[in-house]
This record gives C-alpha cells, sequence and structure tokens, in this order.
C-alpha cells in the first residue's frame, strides 16, 4: 500500500505544518479504507498568520493593474487544466462524485478563471452627472480588503474557484478554509494559484475544523468580508456574528427544489431532467432536484417511465467507468439521508423506487439506493426538509396553479423548474415562482458560469454570486466629486 500523503496550509507563499502538529484524515467514501490525503488540523495560531500575510500585502494587490490580476489567473487556469486528470481523479476519490461529473467540475473550474481574467480590464463604474458646474462625479469600485472564504465540500474545485477568481481580480487579497471533507482537492487547486505566481499572502488556505477556524474568520479584526456555501445552520451563525463584528457577508445555502410536470410537457425531456436535476451528484448539490410536483393527467405516464430509467441506473465508485451514481460523502451525510427516508416512510409516503442503503459487492462505501416516494404530501419532513441526497418525493396536483403553490410552499427559494410547451404556464411560472434560478424545460440543477447565481428567501442572504453580480460582494462603492 502506497504512503498516505500529508498536504500542508499555505501561508505567506510557503507551505507550512501546522503548529497543532496534528492532521486529519480524508477518506474516500466509496471506500471507507482508503485515506485519500492528511491535511492539517490548524490552529488559531496558524489562521492568524493567514489573516496576517493576506493582511500585509493588501495595499500592494490592491494597487496592482487588473490585466495584471486577470494574467494570474489566466496563468492559473493553465496550470488546472494540465493537471485537469489528476484533480480530477483526486476529487472523484474524496468527495465521490463519478470520474465525468469531476472531468467537468474541473473544466467548469478553468473556465470561470478565463471568465474573471477578463474582469479586470472592465468597468468598474460610472459618469454620474453634477448638480454643480465645473464638477465631475462618478463612482468607482474597491476592494473590500481580506476575503474569508469557506467552502463546502459538493464542489471542491469549483466553489472555491468561483468565490476566489473575483475576490482577487477585484484586488482582495484571501484566505481559504476549506470543508475538510474536500481538503485535498482545494490544496491541489491552491498549489496552481502557487504556480501561477501569485505574489506571497495574496491567497492563503488553512485547513481544520469548521467550528474553529470558522469561528475565528467571523471574530478576526482583519478580515473583512466572508463569503460561505454550505449548511443554513453554520451560515446564519455567521451572518450573526459577522453583523457583531460589522464585515460584510455573502451566504449560500440550501435549497428544496421544486419542478414542475405539466400535462403537456415533453415526457421524455421531463423524465431525463428529472433524474439528471435530482440524482446527478448523487444528489449532493444546492439545487438538485427534490419536489417533483406532476399533473394528474400525466403522472401515471410520468412516474412509469421515471421508475423505468431509475432502475436502469448504477451505483458504485466514480472511479469505476460503468457507476452512474457514486456514493454520498460521508457516514453522517448517509445516516441523514437513511434518516429522512424512514421519516418518509413513517409518515405515509410510498418508497415505490429504492428506499434503502446499498449494499455493494466487494465494496466498503457510503451508497445509497435512488428512491422515489409517491404519496408525498406538503407537509411531510420529506418535502420541506434539505435531503441532499438522491431522494425525490413525487407530488400529485390537479392544475398548473396548484403546483405553483405547492412550489412555493417552502422556506427555499434557490432553483425551480417547469416543464411545459404552453406558453401561459411558462409566463405564469416565471411570475410567480418564488426562487433565484427559474428555468423553464430545463434541470433545476446548475447555472452558466456568467449569470447570477444565488436563492430567495432561506436560500442565501440575497446576494449573488458568479458572472458580473460576483462584483456586489467582493467590492464597496466609492462615489466621487471634484470640483
Ligand atoms: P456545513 O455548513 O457544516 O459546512 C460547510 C463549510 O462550513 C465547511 O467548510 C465547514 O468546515 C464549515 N463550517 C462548519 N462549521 C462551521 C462554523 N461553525 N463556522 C464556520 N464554518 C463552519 O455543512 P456540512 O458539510 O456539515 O453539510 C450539512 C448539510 O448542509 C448538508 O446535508 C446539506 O443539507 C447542506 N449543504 C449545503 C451545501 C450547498 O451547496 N448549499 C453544501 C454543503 C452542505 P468542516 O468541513 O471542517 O466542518
Amino acid at each position: 500500500m502506497s504512503k498516505v500523503k500529508t498536504y500542508l496550509n499555505y501561508i505567506n507563499g510557503e507551505w507550512k505544518t501546522s503548529s497543532s502538529g496534528k492532521t486529519g484524515n480524508s477518506i474516500n467514501p466509496a471506500n471507507v479504507e482508503e485515506i485519500v490525503g492528511q491535511y492539517q488540523m490548524s490552529t488559531e495560531n496558524d489562521f492568524s498568520k493567514a489573516v496576517k500575510s493576506a493582511n500585509n500585502v493588501k495595499e500592494e494587490w490592491r494597487k496592482t493593474t487588473g490585466n495584471v490580476r486577470g494574467d494570474l489567473l489566466m496563468r492559473t487556469a493553465t496550470i488546472i487544466e494540465e493537471r485537469l486528470d489528476d484533480i480530477a481523479e483526486t476529487l472523484t476519490r474524496e468527495m465521490g462524485k463519478t470520474l465525468p461529473e469531476a472531468l467537468g467540475e474541473t473544466a467548469r473550474g478553468v473556465a470561470i478563471l478565463r471568465y474573471y481574467a477578463g474582469e479586470g480590464l472592465r468597468s468598474i463604474g460610472d459618469v454620474i452627472p453634477s448638480t454643480q458646474q465645473d464638477t465631475l462625479q462618478y463612482s468607482t469600485r474597491v476592494p473590500l480588503g481580506v476575503v474569508g472564504v469557506i467552502t463546502p465540500w459538493n464542489f471542491p474545485v469549483a466553489i472555491p474557484i468561483w468565490k476566489m477568481a473575483p475576490a482577487l481580480i477585484y484586488g482582495n487579497t484571501v484566505v481559504i478554509k476549506p470543508a475538510s471533507e474536500a481538503a485535498i482537492t482545494c490544496a491541489k487547486i491552491i498549489d496552481c494559484f502557487h504556480e501561477a505566481g501569485f505574489p506571497k499572502g495574496v491567497v492563503n488556505m488553512v485547513t481544520g475544523s469548521g467550528s474553529l477556524i470558522g469561528q475565528q474568520m467571523v471574530e478576526h479584526p482583519n478580515i473583512d468580508g466572508i463569503t460561505f456555501t454550505g449548511s443554513n445552520k453554520v451560515g446564519k451563525e455567521i451572518a450573526l456574528e459577522s453583523v457583531k463584528t460589522g464585515k460584510k457577508y455573502q451566504l449560500e445555502m440550501g435549497g428544496k427544489n421544486p419542478v414542475i410536470v405539466a400535462n403537456d410537457a415533453d415526457l421524455d425531456l421531463a423524465v431525463k431532467a428529472t433524474i439528471s436535476g435530482g440524482l446527478s451528484s448523487t444528489g449532493q448539490k444546492c439545487t438538485a432536484t427534490s419536489r417533483v410536483i406532476v399533473e394528474s393527467g400525466i403522472y401515471d405516464k410520468f412516474k412509469d417511465k421515471l421508475i423505468e430509467q431509475v432502475k436502469e441506473l448504477t451505483v458504485g465508485d466514480g472511479l469505476d467507468s460503468s457507476s452512474w451514481m457514486g456514493p454520498v460523502i460521508s457516514k453522517s451525510q448517509l445516516d441523514t439521508i437513511l434518516y429522512y427516508i424512514e421519516k418518509g416512510k413513517e409518515e405515509g409516503a410510498v418508497a415505490i423506487q429504492g428506499g434503502t442503503k446499498f449494499e455493494k459487492e466487494n465494496s466498503n462505501g457510503y451508497f445509497v439506493e435512488p428512491t422515489i416516494f409517491e404519496n408525498v404530501t406538503q407537509n411531510m419532513v420529506i418535502a420541506k426538509e434539505e435531503i441532499f441526497g438522491p431522494v425525490l418525493a413525487l407530488i400529485k396536483v390537479d392544475s398548473v396553479e396548484e403546483a405553483l403553490n405547492v412550489a412555493n410552499d417552502s422556506e427555499y427559494g434557490l432553483s425551480a423548474s417547469i416543464f411545459t410547451e404552453n406558453i401561459k404556464n411558462m409566463l405564469s411560472f416565471i411570475y410567480n415562482m418564488e426562487a433565484g434560478l427559474i428555468r423553464v424545460n430545463e434541470e433545476s440543477a446548475g447555472v452558466e458560469l456568467q449569470a447570477p447565481f444565488g436563492g430567495m428567501k432561506q436560500s442565501s442572504s440575497h446576494s449573488r454570486e458568479q458572472g458580473r453580480a460576483a462584483i456586489e460582494f467582493f467590492t464597496s462603492i466609492q462615489t466621487i466629486m471634484i470640483k
């Protein structure tokens, strides 16, 4: 057996062991005996050093021109592209999604870097007429300073990049705390930033306990803004603390994303998109389809076709090319999903497909069967709470109007789809659906990198990430008057 590699923190342009002398193991969820790598269990001292290094160079970085910052992002993109296979394989080993999904995500990371490289030369303000003579009035954008980045395990390449790339291009320095369960993939991404030649201190990474480092991040006086993706519970704690310490914050959190299938939907398209949106990445996307709200006229046909196709899905190690769906991330995530499945059964929903742990021969991983429930009603727990696993809840309704009421009956408002050929249905959905991402004849999961991403209601702090919208969080507006 090959020796397990230990990955270090990245502080002030150097790889450093933690002052704790302790490491954590990152486990392969498809084979829990495999340790993918060891990451540093960092201390307050390590984190303080990272913030100090980011703070020391923030003025210098702010003064660099956009094209210089853009060149560095471009170089990072090229290096990631050269290492695409290795990074994607690590992602699959560490997080579980299938290799094609991991390759796609890593390529997405490259594209995001290239997109933001161009931002370095785009307009950052407006000229505003003054009511006074001989006066120039304009607005510009200035960086926040040091940005703390807290990322989850479900997109361990794309999310760190879609937060760090805009932070950097708009002139901020960064300290990232990645999810422990995906710390090795993040270390490999940070190494690409290192190789690209970012000045010392501009990019820093500290791994370890979320509650410890995260808490320090919100309390630290030299962190000026925090961008977070993860659970609602942690997100709200970060918001409360950020208000107390006067930091700007941005939260992307959960979803309970509905898909409406109208009587006139293209059946094949609706089934395909429900499977892809709900079950790819093992349902572990914040935009994953969770509630499938189907009009009664098409319900039986849709259900039969959905089951027929879900039965064909193969579950297994994401590195095995015959697997369509990989494991879930961890034992605790597996237990959570199984808890929700039992809760659904207790409350009277019927598991018409799957509904149990998936026992894979010669394998010791966290597998669960793709699961479909029917007879689900709005008030059931499985129709309300985020499961974050491959579980679909079918809800039968008598009209698109009723479907919309059901779809909006949620504390979340991240993403929502409708399948229909009818323009009236489409427009009614677009106008009435309370979600940040509205999709027509398209799966609920995903967004293009150049478009704003984020949710309404409890799904976010109402800010948006990605595309040009990212400038809103990562900068402050200054209004200038020259007489
Ligand atoms: P968490 O919110 O606990 O973790 C997300 C990130 O926050 C990780 O980097 C974590 O570090 C860090 N963190 C944990 N505790 C704190 C804290 N007190 N202060 C600051 N940072 C902290 O999510 P989980 O990974 O535990 O997943 C739980 C549930 O959250 C999932 O089942 C799913 O419902 C939801 N989720 C939603 C995601 C989304 O994309 N919207 C992504 C991931 C999860 P560490 O890993 O070291 O604990």
